[in-house]
């Protein structure tokens, strides 16, 4: 049987009496180049832990299975998780998690695999892409990578640079974290439910070192915030939104820091926000 298959998909329907929701974000691969594309590009290995974000009914939880040493799939939906386990059980290495990925202690589930390396894959629900990606990264998910699937605005922001459109707090936040490497292209047309816009494949790749020294990594993403929270204002009226802060003491700090208090943050590399931060956390 071929998951994929939008006739499959439809007698999986009719058999579960299952009805897609929309408030989850279920728009479901039919496309096996797609699936193949993601699974690749999230290099799985023989020795791998995979956890999968938001199966489904497990059109790639499917093809990891056949990769990897174990996969764990986390999926919110309970109605799925029946469909899935009739789709999977030819797998002994693969256990559904019905939960909530927001709410789940990954880093716990990632001790439990035993593995040394865990790969995180996932076509995301389009509402919850942001705060998913940022939850990984904040909580310092013990992963090597994470292969998603997310709306193409949404990844243009991410892999932004300094001075594009596209660039603001999400990706200097990403970057941060992570190199960022897209993986593919997807039009909207294979999926079903069909959305209304396209998407792309990133691999974000989790770095082992930061890429910059931050003497207080709260105060950076501050700095963040608030310089993209009015980007249209220069650096020296932005930042002075900082707790704490005057505007006499970011006019001191940005001179430190060499950054033109003209600059709006839509210019400002990754190095220039961490040198600001830390300037301005000098004279708090
Ligand atoms: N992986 C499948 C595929 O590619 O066909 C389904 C992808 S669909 C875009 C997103 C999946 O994430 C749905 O199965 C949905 O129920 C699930 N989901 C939505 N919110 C979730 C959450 N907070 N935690 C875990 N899974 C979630």
């Amino acid at each position: 049987m071929k998951l994929y298959e939008p006739k499959t998909i439809k007698a999986i329907r009719e058999q579960y009496g299952f009805k897609f929701s929309k408030s989850l974000g279920q728009n479901f691969l039919t496309d096996k180049n797609i699936i193949d594309e993601i699974i690749e590009g999230a290099q799985i290995e023989a020795e791998d832990a995979v956890l999968e974000i938001g199966p489904g009914i497990g059109v790639l939880t499917y093809e990891a299975a056949q990769i990897a040493d174990k996969v764990f799939a986390v999926e919110i939906d309970k109605t799925l998780i029946p469909i899935i386990e009739e789709n999977l059980k030819e797998f002994d290495n693969v256990e559904i998690i019905n939960e909530d990925i927001l709410k789940l202690d990954v880093n716990k589930i990632i001790d439990e695999t035993g593995s040394k390396k865990v790969k995180i894959i996932g076509n995301l629900p389009y509402y919850i892409t942001t705060p998913i990606i940022m939850k990984l990264l904040e909580d310092g998910v013990r992963a090597e990578s994470i292969t998603i699937m997310m709306q193409k605005e949404v990844a243009d922001r991410i892999k932004a640079s300094p001075g594009s459109k596209a660039y603001g707090a999400i990706s200097v936040a990403v970057q941060y974290y992570c190199t960022v490497e897209k993986i593919a292209s997807v039009p909207r047309s294979v999926f079903v439910p069909q959305p209304n816009v396209d998407s792309a494949v990133l691999r974000l790749n989790i770095r082992k070192e930061k890429p910059v020294e931050l003497t207080n990594q709260k105060l950076f993403f501050d700095c963040i915030k608030a310089g993209f929270g009015q980007r249209r204002k220069t650096l020296l009226n932005s930042l002075q939104t900082l707790q704490g802060t005057s505007k006499d003491l970011i006019g001191d700090s940005l001179k430190a820091a060499g950054v033109d208090p003209t600059r709006r943050a839509e210019t400002l590399s990754l190095e220039e926000f961490a040198q600001i931060s830390n300037e301005v956390d000098k004279r708090l």
